[in-house]
């Protein structure tokens, strides 16, 4: 039962800590597509190459190699044999990463590597066009959501457990204007597939949601 989950939606909607978690209960492979437009950000900003243009970025992409590998504890993330599984967490990355990722030029060769990545199957991928661009045939397709509220309360609990200091007010606008960036640009905006099954997590715990996506794999 080798299939292909696509699990969309916007920033902090626990996409990818479910998804982890999917994958383990069905032998899965699990990609994080965000943390490759976050490794792209994270050379740009170190080079000081502005967001915003796209042919630079477009040219400082054809030139990097990203890598997304099994760790221990989920994905490990490589920037031309560099790891970063860190830093691309970093604020300095999160607040331009929308930028970097409305351009034409940068999404269409994302994609064709997301798609190199597919092989036969028995995967979950996450991300904001998954179910629309990059796997449009897949077996399942979900999309995760959750009030702003929910979301920024989450990401600052995460914070708080990891010992980085955050504010909750901070970063509440901070996701409404990356899902605001990210919905609103002209490739491939953040939508549901008109296939996807919605899966509102305002008030699931995160095992209530990994059962129901496992549920649902299992036909
Ligand atoms: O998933 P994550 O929040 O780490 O993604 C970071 C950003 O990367 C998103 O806000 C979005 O701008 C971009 N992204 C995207 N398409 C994807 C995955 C992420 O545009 N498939």
């Amino acid at each position: 039962n080798n299939i292909r989950i696509a699990l969309d939606g916007p920033a902090a909607a626990g996409k990818s800590t479910a998804a982890k978690k999917i994958a383990e209960k069905l032998g899965f492979i699990y990609i994080d597509t965000g943390a490759m437009y976050r490794t792209l950000t994270l050379k740009a900003v170190n080079q000081q190459i502005d967001p915003k243009n796209e042919q630079a970025l477009y040219d400082l992409l054809m030139n990097t190699v990203i890598e997304l590998k099994p760790g221990e504890d989920g994905q490990l993330v490589f920037l031309d044999g560099k790891e970063v599984t860190r830093d691309i967490r970093e604020q300095r990355v999160t607040k331009h990463v929308s930028d970097v990722a409305l351009h034409k030029a940068v999404r269409s060769e994302m994609v064709k590597r997301q798609q190199k990545l597919l092989k036969n199957g028995g995967i979950v991928m996450d991300g904001r066009d998954i179910g629309t661009a990059v796997i449009p045939d897949a077996e399942l397709k979900i999309f995760m959501s959750a009030t702003a509220e929910e979301r920024a309360r989450r990401r600052f609990e995460e914070h708080q457990s990891q010992g980085i200091k955050s504010d909750l007010q901070q970063l509440k606008s901070e996701i409404e204007e990356r899902d605001y960036i990210d919905s609103t640009r002209e490739v491939s905006p953040l939508t549901k597939a008109e296939d996807a099954i919605e899966l509102d997590t305002t008030h699931m715990s995160i095992d209530e949601v990994v059962n129901k996506v496992t549920e649902l794999a299992a036909g």
